[in-house]
C-alpha cells in the first residue's frame, strides 16, 4: 500500500515542471526534461499551467513527426540575441527539430534544423509580434515553423525502400509513388493512434488519482485503484515500444479494462462515471490534469466548464487554459473535437 502510494506520487510528480538547480539556465533544464518552458518571471503563478499547455501543443507536434522545443523566457540568458540563444539551446539540447523562443514585448526567435525561406516568409506574414500573449505567440509560431524530421523508424524505412526498389525495377513509377504515400500514412497513423491511446491513459491516471485521494474507499476498492495505476504504468511503457498501429490497438483492451474497473469502484462510492465517456468529470482543458474541482473558462469553449484547480488559477491570473491537442491527419486538433475512438484491436 505504501509502495503503491509512492508509485502514485511518482506518477503525479511526473506532471510537475522541473525546477533547475540555482545558477543553471532553468529553460535549458526544463527543455532537457520536456518540450516546453514558461518562466515564472514572465507569467508568475500562471507559468506552470501555461507550460502544460505548451507541452501539450509540443506533444501533438512531436506525434505528428514535427518535434519542437518551446520557451517563454525573460531574456536571452547570456547570449547576444534571442536568435543566438535559440541556436545555443538547440546545440546544448542536441535537438534535431525546431526551437522557438519568445520574450515579453513580442520578439520571437525561430531556429529550424535547416534554413527555410518559405517558413521565414510565413512567419513574417503571420505578424506574431502583434500577438500579445507569449504562449499564444509560440503556439502560432510552432504551427508554422515546426518542420518535419524523419522519424527514427528503420523498419518502416527499410520496408519502404525494398518495395520501392521492386517497383522501380518493374518500371512502376506510379506504384512507387503510391507506396511512398502509403509509407508516410503508416507513420502518421501510428503517431495518431499512439496519441489517442496516450490521451485515454492520461484519463485513466486522472481518474485513478482522484479515486486514490478519497478516504472512503474499502481496502478491496483501493486495491483495484492500485491495480489500475499499475496497468497505467505498464501500458505507458508498452506504448513507447509499440512500433505498429496493430501493436497500439493490442493495448486498448487493457486500457478499457482498467477504465471499466475504475468505473465500478467509482459507482461503489457514489461518484459514478460512465466507462464509455472516460473524460467526464476530468479537467475540460486536459483530462490528464485530473478531476475537475472548479469551473472556469477554457479558450475555444462556450461558457465556464469544469476544470482542475491549476487551470482555474491560471484563468484567474488572466491566462485561461487551452485544450490539449492531438495530431489528426497531420494537424493538431483539440482533443475533444477529434471525436476519436480508440484504435480498435
Ligand atoms: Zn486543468
Amino acid at each position: 500500500m505504501r509502495a503503491a502510494l509512492a508509485a502514485l506520487a511518482a506518477l503525479l510528480a511526473a506532471a510537475v515542471p522541473v525546477v533547475a538547480a540555482p545558477g543553471d539556465d532553468p529553460a535549458l533544464a526544463a527543455l532537457r526534461a520536456g518540450d516546453a518552458y514558461v518562466s515564472p518571471r514572465v507569467l508568475g503563478t500562471a507559468a506552470a499551467a501555461e507550460q502544460a499547455t505548451l507541452a501539450g501543443n509540443a506533444a501533438a507536434l512531436r506525434e505528428a513527426g514535427r518535434p519542437v522545443k518551446l520557451a517563454v523566457v525573460l531574456g536571452p540568458v547570456g547570449a547576444p540575441s534571442l536568435a543566438a540563444y535559440a541556436e545555443r539551446l538547440a546545440a546544448q539540447l542536441d535537438h534535431d527539430g525546431t526551437v522557438i523562443i519568445t520574450r515579453p514585448g513580442g520578439a520571437v526567435a525561430v531556429r529550424t534544423p535547416l534554413p527555410r525561406a518559405d517558413i521565414a516568409a510565413r512567419l513574417r506574414a503571420a505578424d506574431l509580434e502583434a500577438v500579445a500573449n507569449p504562449v499564444e505567440r509560440l503556439v502560432q509560431a510552432s504551427r508554422i515553423a515546426a518542420v518535419p524530421v524523419e522519424p527514427d523508424e528503420p523498419d518502416v524505412e527499410w520496408a519502404g525502400l525494398a518495395l520501392l526498389a521492386v517497383a522501380l525495377a518493374g518500371g512502376g513509377w506510379a506504384a512507387a509513388i503510391g507506396m511512398g504515400r502509403a509509407g508516410r500514412m503508416g507513420r502518421r497513423d501510428l503517431s495518431e493512434a499512439r496519441a489517442v491511446a496516450r490521451l485515454h491513459l492520461d484519463a485513466l491516471r486522472g481518474r485513478a488519482g482522484g479515486l486514490a485521494r478519497r478516504t472512503d474507499l474499502s481496502e478491496e476498492a483501493r486495491g483495484r485503484v492500485e491495480r489500475a495505476l499499475g496497468t497505467y504504468a505498464d501500458v505507458v511503457g508498452a506504448l513507447q515500444q509499440a512500433a505498429t498501429t496493430e501493436a497500439v490497438a493490442a493495448l486498448v483492451p487493457r486500457i478499457d479494462g482498467a477504465l471499466a474497473d475504475l468505473s465500478d469502484v467509482a459507482a461503489g462510492v457514489g461518484a459514478p462515471f460512465p466507462a464509455d465517456r472516460p473524460f467526464e468529470g476530468l479537467c475540460a482543458a486536459d483530462p490528464g490534469h485530473g478531476p475537475a474541482t472548479a469551473e472556469g473558462p477554457v479558450v475555444g469553449i462556450e461558457g465556464p466548464v469544469p476544470v482542475c484547480t491549476a487551470c482555474r488559477e491560471a484563468a484567474d491570473g488572466g491566462s485561461p487554459p487551452r485544450r490539449r491537442l492531438l495530431p489528426r491527419e497531420g494537424r493538431p486538433v483539440p482533443f475533444d473535437e477529434t471525436a476519436l475512438p480508440l484504435p480498435s484491436s
